[in-house]
């Protein structure tokens, strides 16, 4: 497969085509935003982590039978996956109260949430993506509604895959942000799944071991990541 011209450059990862039309080089930079891009930094090694934390995920939701972009991985911060239309919607699900709910609701942080919510924000930076719902997305054409049911169905099927996995190693998975779009019209799974879209926290200590570090000032983000994944049996 030959690497072509870049398509796309994320505030994360960069898109390059290949010679296969159908197929896509994503390239993880060790870039870092938050806050709609307004915090950024550069953090060593953050590329290659979230390249392998992806590549491991994507594969056991394929194995679980969720439809993925991913295919292989190419080298240390690079991966082929397949070239979706993607769907401008984001798909967030919460089993544990924090970010954004707390903020809107002024529910307690730490709150279990029984049974786990789901929400959808609009992919628009320009507007804080904001949240919208079903009728806003079929009315504008967002997603239809057979998209949305779907994509709703396997944000969940996501959790009860990932909740079990990160709880075998010690840690609760407390809300995640997944973006889906369509290959020979099926609703695929892209993006990437990774510290840096989800909270993850420590299941005794309840120390943060994601993004928020980086959000929060905390330090020691590269280092979270990596004892995320050594936690779930990755090897950096
Ligand atoms: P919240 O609505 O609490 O800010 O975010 C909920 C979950 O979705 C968190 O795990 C957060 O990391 C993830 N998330 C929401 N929007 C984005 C986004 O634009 N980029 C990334 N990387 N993650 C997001």
């Amino acid at each position: 497969m030959e690497k072509r011209d870049e398509l796309y450059a994320g505030k994360a990862k960069s898109v390059y085509r290949t010679d296969d039309p159908q197929r896509l080089i994503l390239h993880f930079r060790d870039d870092t935003s938050a806050f709609d891009g307004k915090k950024k930094e550069s953090l060593a090694r953050k590329g290659m982590v979230n390249n392998k934390f992806n590549a491991f995920i994507m594969e056991k939701l394929q194995a679980a039978g969720i439809p993925t972009h991913f295919e292989t991985l190419l080298s240390d911060d690079e991966c082929v996956v397949k070239n979706l239309e993607m769907l401008p919607v984001e798909c967030v699900v919460r089993n544990v109260a924090a970010g954004g709910l707390v903020r809107r609701l002024g529910v307690e942080e730490g709150q279990a949430l029984t049974p786990p919510t789901f929400e959808l924000f609009l992919k628009d930076d320009a507007n804080g993506d904001p949240m919208i719902n079903e009728s806003l997305a079929e009315t504008f054409g967002w997603a239809t509604p057979e998209q949305l049911a779907t994509m709703k169905a396997l944000t969940f099927q996501v959790n009860d895959v990932l909740k079990q996995l990160f709880l075998d190693g010690d840690m609760l998975l407390v809300d995640y942000k997944l973006e889906f779009g369509l290959f020979d019209g099926q609703v695929t799974l892209g993006d990437e799944f990774s510290p840096d879209g989800c909270r993850l926290w420590d299941a005794n200590t309840r120390e943060k071991m994601d993004k928020d570090r980086f959000r929060q000032g905390l330090g020691g983000v590269i280092e979270a990541y990596e004892e995320v994944g050594r936690r779930i049996g990755i090897t950096f």
